[in-house]
């Protein structure tokens, strides 16, 4: 179907951008710049999505903030969000995403997109506009700066005009609470998966330790074992009779030797074969 307003709104906003027109001026009582008044208009629930956003487009190309918040601290996808027709609503968000919006800003007041569509958004866009806002990534367990979730806004609207606007809400609000319970439950397993990580982790370090304490018993064994090794080699080194100098000399003719130089000095017979010594000569060990 064609919409001949949008088809005209486009032509006449590209005429004035080449004729000169400023897109950063605010209007001069309001404030209001011509992104967001755009994004406020009523007629665009009649509008279709690639319509909204040519001339979203238009007016990012001319130099318009895709993001820049105003004065009431709404930012563009603030108000793309509460418009009234899934698609315009959508051909809207995904235009000023281009742009460099990002669709999972949060306001100073801590309020995410859901937040804005619980509280302000019409009945007949609402559950897509959700729909899409959550696959987008927007949190939907996110509370504002009054600690409330985009669903409690929800629930404290007050009641819709007709039973068509009740059941697109009780829509909405479903949407978000599947969405939440589904977001603990990730979260749930992702802590229970750290958990593991931990316990698995702790595991390793114990069987290290383990593995580090026996190493260090096997090095204390090999170093008592060394120390032995080394008692034992100076005593078979000292002179079997005062055990306190080096055994350096052997008797003649017998050629038994393991006495020091003044042991063996004093020695007239062998003590092991007693055989009377007549010369003592220097052993060299090797
Ligand atoms: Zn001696
Ligand atoms: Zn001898």
């Amino acid at each position: 179907m064609d919409n001949t307003h949008a088809d005209a709104c486009l032509v006449a906003l590209k005429l004035l951008v080449r004729a000169g027109a400023s897109v950063t001026a605010a209007h001069h009582r309001t404030g209001v710049l011509p992104l967001e008044q755009f994004l406020r208009s009523r007629s665009l629930q009649f509008w279709r999505g690639c319509e909204v956003a040519a001339v979203v487009d238009t007016l990012v190309a001319a130099g318009a903030s895709a993001t820049a918040a105003n004065e009431g601290r709404w930012r563009p996808l603030d108000y793309a969000v509460l418009i009234p027709s899934k698609a315009a609503a959508q051909g809207t968000v995904e235009a000023l995403v281009a742009a460099g919006a990002d669709v999972r800003q949060v306001s100073s007041r801590g309020k995410t997109l859901l937040h804005r569509v619980a509280e302000c958004g019409s009945a007949q866009s609402m559950a897509a506009v959700i729909k899409m806002l959550l696959a987008a990534g927007c949190d939907p367990l996110a509370v504002d700066s009054k600690g409330q979730l985009a669903a409690q806004l929800l629930q404290q609207r007050p009641p819709s005009g007709s039973d068509s606007e009740a059941a697109a809400v009780s829509r909405a609000a479903q949407l978000l609470l599947d969405a939440m319970a589904a977001h603990a439950a990730a979260a749930q397993a992702a802590v229970a998966a750290q958990r593991a990580q931990q316990a698995e982790l702790e595991a390793q370090l114990a069987t290290q330790r383990a593995q580090l304490a026996a190493q260090q018993a096997q090095l204390a064994a090999q170093q008592a074992q060394l120390v032995a090794q080394q008692e034992q080699q100076e005593e078979q080194s000292l002179c079997m009779i005062c055990t306190a100098r080096p055994r350096t000399m052997g008797l003649m003719p017998c050629c038994h030797w393991g006495y020091c130089s003044d042991c063996a000095d004093r020695l007239q017979k062998c003590p092991v074969c007693s055989r009377l010594v007549e010369s003592k000569a220097r052993i060299y060990a090797l």
